[in-house]
């Protein structure tokens, strides 16, 4: 079947599946090994995550990119997807436009690079229009100011595709994936939530929420007998890691266990992900989010207050107002722009902000106080934290965070990798 991606074009899958095809593909090419980010972001390119992009951007893609938030040919993109390089590895693999290369991650071959643009790039112009400043605090700025001397850009076929590690194997989906089973829970409508984090009830009703707004004009009568029609899909970012950051494995299983417990029907409710560094790009991120979940099949996106932001480089709802600049035509899923959730005693219940009338009281669920209740280890109230996942937090500890839920340098160096690629 075929599908269609951002942009209205058909969605993007570069992938050799047969070795015999892959060894004869790659005879002759010289190797360029690549760090994990590249290898993750050519992983992504092959499977369509990025679709239409076919591969590695050009220079003329990234200059629009930044000065127009869109490709060459009109398609809107927020954020340039480049392979950085120095100028000795460029003389050393002998590198030239019209050639081919070998990418290999870890010693292994991953995919075929078409070189069809070796270029340089002013770093500042990148930063101000990315991310709107050129603070080298920022990280997504440092990274752009880390990346080598020059850019290559141009095609990549995956000729040897990764394997994951459990438990990353049971929620990996590649985007054609992700809408056949789409296709098979006969959901016609899904809203996205974007998540690098271990759920408690404010996250829990934030998708509530959007499962509501997502479904809203859809009649009962749509809704085949005791089938849900419209799904949310919690798609986690796995990638770079910073110290303090909930472990990978805790987000991942946490969020997949409100279904699993009953939180959200098993029919109503799935959990995958995508393999991204953030950038902290706020609204530009909210945007190449947007991009990514249309190519995922997704119908609706849900934002929150700060998505993708970081410090104070912001404001708390820019990345809902980037969607009013973005005509509908040309943006393929519609945002659902969520509000907080908090917990207000004198109700009872989990409520958000703008519909009680008891503000003083209200308790919100900000990330340190969750922290320090995590970190305690005695069991919150149901309505703060949901017992199940609390269990799940301390098992992953355990098992895979040398016994901390939240990442540590031991996990840095030790901790199980979402993927591995093998010999071909
Ligand atoms: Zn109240």
């Amino acid at each position: 079947m075929e599908f269609i991606g951002h942009g209205g074009k058909k969605l993007v899958e570069r992938v050799v599946t047969d070795k015999k095809e892959a060894l004869n593909k790659i005879k002759g090419l010289k190797a360029v090994p690549v760090r994990r980010q590249l290898a993750t972001e050519a992983i992504s390119l092959a499977y369509g995550f990025f679709s239409p992009l076919e591969g590695f951007m050009k220079k003329n893609d990234v200059d629009s990119t930044c000065k127009n938030m869109a490709l060459v040919d009109g398609t809107v993109w927020s954020i340039p997807i480049v392979f950085d390089i120095s100028d000795q590895e460029i003389v050393d693999y002998g590198i030239k436009v019209g050639t081919s290369v070998l990418l290999t991650y870890e010693g292994n071959p991953l995919a075929i690079f078409e070189i069809e643009d070796i270029y340089a790039y002013d770093r500042d112009t990148w930063s101000q229009a990315v991310y709107g400043t050129t603070d080298s605090k920022h990280p997504g700025v440092k990274r752009t100011l880390d990346y080598k001397d020059k850019f290559l850009g141009g095609k990549i076929t995956l000729i040897n595709p990764p394997k994951f590690n459990p438990p990353f194997d049971q929620y990996w989906l590649t985007p054609k994936q992700h809408r056949e089973k789409f296709g098979q829970k006969g959901w016609k409508r899904v809203v996205a939530h974007q998540t690098r984090n271990v759920p408690h009830s404010g996250h829990e009703w934030l998708m509530k929420h959007a499962w509501m707004a997502t479904h809203a004009e859809m009649s009962m009568e749509e809704t085949e007998e005791g089938h849900a029609i419209t799904g949310v899909l919690v798609n986690a970012i796995i990638g770079e890691k910073r110290a303090g950051d909930y472990i990978d494995q805790a987000i991942i299983l946490t969020q997949d266990a409100l279904r699993k417990y009953g939180y959200f029907r098993d029919d109503v409710h799935m959990t995958s992900f995508t393999l991204w560094d953030m950038r902290y790009a706020g609204p530009k991120e909210a945007v190449h989010h947007a991009i990514i979940r249309t190519n995922l099949g997704l119908t609706h996106h849900m934002f929150g207050r700060d998505h993708a932001g970081v410090g104070t480089y912001y404001g708390s709802y820019d990345a809902h107002r980037i969607f009013n600049k973005i005509p509908k035509e040309k943006l393929n899923i519609t945002p659902i722009f969520v509000v907080e959730w908090l917990y207000c005693p004198h109700c009872g219940e989990v409520t958000c902000i703008g519909l009680c009338n008891h503000k003083k009281e209200w308790q919100g669920f900000s990330g340190t106080v969750i922290r320090s209740i995590i970190m305690d280890g005695v069991k919150p109230p149901r309505l703060i934290f949901r017992p199940e996942i609390f269990d799940i937090v301390q098992e992953c500890a355990e098992k895979y965070g040398f016994g901390s839920p939240f990442v540590t340098q031991e996990y840095l160096d030790k901790g199980t990798q979402a993927f591995r690629i093998d010999p071909l």
